[in-house]
């Protein structure tokens, strides 16, 4: 995903340009993907709805092996993985579509898969070998061993590459591996790790640890000296296996190492960077649940004589979630089809879907506690187990923040090495459907508006914009909602047959409530609370500083 193709949408909005062709036709798969994604989440819907238990996975802590053998059945743990090694050889349309079926019934059941396609194999995908592939990926494929993704550790959450677990050359040709790695999604059940270590320095034998290139290998389970450890007792995903991954002496051959020798970095990174998209699947899965539960809810339950949906405050709430999802779904089923075509980057627009996503069924959550009052507070009903289980999405996969560090740096970098050429004085979103004209001009006004400020922001701060924190979040917080309103467009304005009315409308209200946020950003921009923000934030460290 994302490397040596045409720059995405989002990096040329920092440029000023709003692209449209670049996103329009809305890249729906052809009839036979289509066709195969909606008959393969239909048939997991369905068996989820039987097989899985939500409430009982969460109250266990665990994943019963019957519902691990019927993932495998459905050959689910193949689905991405080459048909030439006895996976399904799918696409990201078909991946997340199915990842939001299984989401939609049950948050730790889908982290599994999460684990396995999303991050553990597809450190494989990407950088494996022919040889590994075919050694590795049948079984991987069957779900016979499930697979996990080892970069975390105690000192290295967000900043990854301060990790110090090593591996050295044994003098037999083989690896040593020493350390330890925490909160390893799969980790009491996986039996391939794919682990990040510190190698020697190619020139200084002597450097020290932290200066001692990455690199990543497949470790499996037997190996002497692995271990795991108890499973976590978390606030949520409580069925999810989240342990602590011990490495000491563990030995494997140099055929286990996946990718260039130094390059584990990069795997990371692009394994994360591909990965956080199916997370975004995930929470359109559970934002329907959340919403579709509340709503049964809402019509039945009756206060002052009517029903409590009918209010006009409830109401609020209710067409929010609708057009939230509507918006969730343009960003990240756009993104898929961009993913499976291939031609353009969608780094930046896979983090786009992650941030807007995670934070969006927070907010869906939240709402659904509200049309709920006091029957969603209580535990015997599922509202706050979704609540709890959406909340780690905003942390893992990359944090909120960092990923907002990313886009903006990587955004304004062209800007910063005065490589951008000028964009047009007044973007235009062009060829939206009849309908939606004021949202295309709108997009069109604050996409001027938002390159603007990228300029200003990057002749204020040079390369140093990497250290401006205030303004990487503003400038984020923009091309994510741009990105996200120019998905809904793009969505509507190529769906199948006439735009419907209720249709135009949802993809009328997404926009605005997007807007929304867009135009208070701006006006933050214009007046910046960060002086006042650093000195009061400034004062409250010092004092809490241990002495
Ligand atoms: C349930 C669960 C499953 C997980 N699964 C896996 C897994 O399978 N494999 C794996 O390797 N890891 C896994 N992790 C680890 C996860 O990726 C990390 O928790 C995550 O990267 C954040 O690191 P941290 O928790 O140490 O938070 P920290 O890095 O300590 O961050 C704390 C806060 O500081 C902010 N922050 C940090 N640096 C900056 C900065 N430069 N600028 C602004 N703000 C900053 C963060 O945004 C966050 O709000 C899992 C974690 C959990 C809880």
């Amino acid at each position: 995903m994302g490397q040596h193709k045409q720059p995405g949408f989002l990096r040329t909005l920092f440029q000023g340009t709003l692209d449209s062709s670049l996103l329009l036709p809305f890249p729906w798969p052809d009839e036979e993907v289509r066709e195969t994604t909606e008959t393969v989440a239909e048939m997991v819907r369905d068996w989820a709805h039987e097989a899985i238990d939500p409430a009982e996975i969460d109250a266990r802590k665990r994943i019963p092996e019957s519902v691990l053998d019927g993932m495998a059945e459905l050959g689910l743990f193949g689905l991405t993985l080459p048909e030439e090694y006895g996976g399904s050889g799918c696409g990201q349309w078909t991946y997340a579509h199915v990842m939001e079926a299984l989401a939609n019934r049950c948050a730790s059941t889908v982290t599994v898969l999460g684990g396995h396609l999303g991050l553990g194999t597809k450190g494989l995908v990407l950088y494996g070998t022919e040889e590994q592939k075919a050694r590795w990926f049948p079984e991987l494929a069957s779900g016979e061993r499930i697979a996990a993704f080892a970069l975390t550790e105690a000192g290295a959450g967000s900043d990854a590459g301060a990790l110090r677990t090593t591996a050295d050359p044994d003098g037999n040709g083989n690896w040593r591996i020493d350390g330890r790695k925490l909160w390893i999604t799969n980790g009491g059940f996986a039996r391939w790790f794919l682990v990040f270590a510190r190698t020697p320095h190619p020139d200084r034998p002597d450097a020290p640890l932290m200066e001692r290139p990455i690199t990543a290998f497949w470790v499996p389970r037997e190996a002497s000296g692995l271990t795991t450890g108890e499973p976590e007792n978390k606030m949520g995903l409580c069925g999810s296996s989240t342990t602590e991954v011990g490495l000491e002496g563990v030995v494997v051959g140099d055929d286990h190492r996946v990718g260039e020798l130094g390059e584990g970095f990069k795997v990371a990174l692009n394994v994360l960077n591909s990965g956080r998209h199916g997370l975004a699947a995930c929470c359109i899965g559970q934002a329907k649940l959340a919403r579709d539960l509340s709503l049964a809810h809402a019509v039945q339950r009756e206060q002052f004589g009517r029903p409590i949906a009918e209010f006009g405050m409830m109401r609020e709430l209710i067409a929010g979630m609708d057009a939230d999802i509507y918006a969730m779904e343009a960003g990240c089923w756009l993104t898929a089809g961009l993913v499976d075509r291939g031609e353009t980057e969608t780094m930046l627009e896979a983090a786009a879907c992650k941030m807007f996503s995670t934070e969006r069924l927070w907010d869906i959550c939240n709402s659904a506690l509200q049309l709920t009052g006091g029957t969603g507070f209580m535990r015997e009903y599922p509202f706050e187990r979704i609540l709890r289980d959406a909340r780690i999405n905003l942390i893992f996969e990359g944090t909120n923040q960092v990923l907002r560090m990313m886009l903006s740096v990587q955004g304004t970098r062209a800007l910063v090495r005065g490589e951008a050429s000028e964009g047009p004085e007044s973007p235009r979103f062009e060829g939206a459907a009849a309908g939606l004209e004021r949202e295309a001009e709108v997009l069109g006004e604050l996409a001027g508006a938002f390159a603007a400020e990228a300029r200003a922001s990057v002749e204020r701060h040079g390369k140093e914009i990497r250290e401006a924190q205030h303004d990487l979040r503003r400038l984020s917080d923009l091309a994510v909602g741009l990105f996200q309103t120019a998905a809904v467009l793009s969505r509507a304005s190529t769906c199948r047959g006439e735009l419907s009315e209720q249709e135009r409308d949802l993809a009328s209200l997404a926009c605005r409530r997007i807007e929304a946020g867009l135009r208070a950003t701006l006006a933050e921009c214009k007046e910046t609370p960060d002086e006042l923000v650093d000195r009061a934030s400034e004062s409250r460290i010092r004092a809490s500083r241990p002495s």
